[in-house]
């Protein structure tokens, strides 16, 4: 079974629907793929139906569109359904299943409810934290279809409601300099034409307010705010603090 495994990818983000995974961290994604990373985006459902658009089809030409715009090596689309997405067994080993396959280093995943919005996106949180930890479990192969173990190393999360002061409960919350990738963030926003028509640009003015203030407050012209499940931990607090820092004074020369 381990000959037929993909490359490994190094993150992979967990939407509810097509577009979570762009408005909340599509500035971040598009980074790590122009520094390298292999990174894979899975939505849960296909997010339809949906008021504007035709049909799943539709939706799924866009959701493949925007996940070349941003350069992600795999989207992944599973068959849960959309309004009517819960944490069940199936859900967690359905998701387990795909960590199992792609053994990423790093799963980000929605961080909290969504006020005035879908409640899938609770739901997704709940699903994401226990496939993290089904994936690693032994002694359970008949549920993954014998795929082996992944123990994910790092977990962290995105806030998505944009009805919100506050950030969600976290372990701590850091900023993603976006600066180059912010218009790739929302061109690819764009690619769902069917959810952001003419009629909802302001969504666009939305998410760029909220990156040029995430980023604002590290320093950056646009940010991504991730927050961590576990506390980050570091040998060395002033190269953390301070990453485009010179070297140690106690280490030049004199
Ligand atoms: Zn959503």
């Amino acid at each position: 079974m381990a000959d037929d495994l993909p490359e490994p990818l190094d993150v992979i983000a967990v939407g509810a629907h097509p577009d979570d995974v762009e408005i909340a961290v599509g500035g971040t994604l598009a980074s790590l793929v122009r520094q390298g990373y292999r990174v894979g985006i899975v939505d849960l459902t296909d997010g339809e139906p949906t008021p504007n658009s035709p049909g799943p089809e539709v939706r799924l030409a866009e959701a493949k569109a925007a996940g070349e715009i941003l350069g992600v090596q795999v989207r992944e689309i599973l068959e849960l359904p959309n309004r009517r997405l819960f944490d069940s067994f199936e859900a967690r080993v359905a998701l387990g299943k795909v960590f199992r396959r792609y053994r990423p280093r790093v799963v980000m995943g929605i961080a909290d409810r969504t006020p005035m919005a879908s409640p899938d996106h609770w739901q997704a949180r709940q699903i994401t934290d226990a496939a993290v930890f089904y994936s690693r479990l032994t002694k359970w192969d008949e549920h993954f279809d014998g795929l082996p173990v992944h123990t994910v190393p790092k977990q962290v999360s995105y806030p998505l409601g944009l009805r919100q002061l506050e950030l969600p409960p976290s372990s701590g919350a850091f900023v993603v300099d976006i600066s180059e990738t912010l218009d790739v963030k929302l061109e690819s926003i764009r690619a769902y034409a069917t959810q952001f028509p003419p009629a909802k640009g302001h969504v666009f003015h939305l998410v760029e307010g909220r990156a040029r203030m995430h980023g604002a407050a590290a320093g950056f012209a646009a940010g991504e705010v991730l927050l961590t499940s576990t506390p980050l931990g570091t040998r060395d607090p002033v190269a953390t603090l301070l990453p485009d820092g010179p070297s140690p004074v106690g280490r030049q020369s004199k």
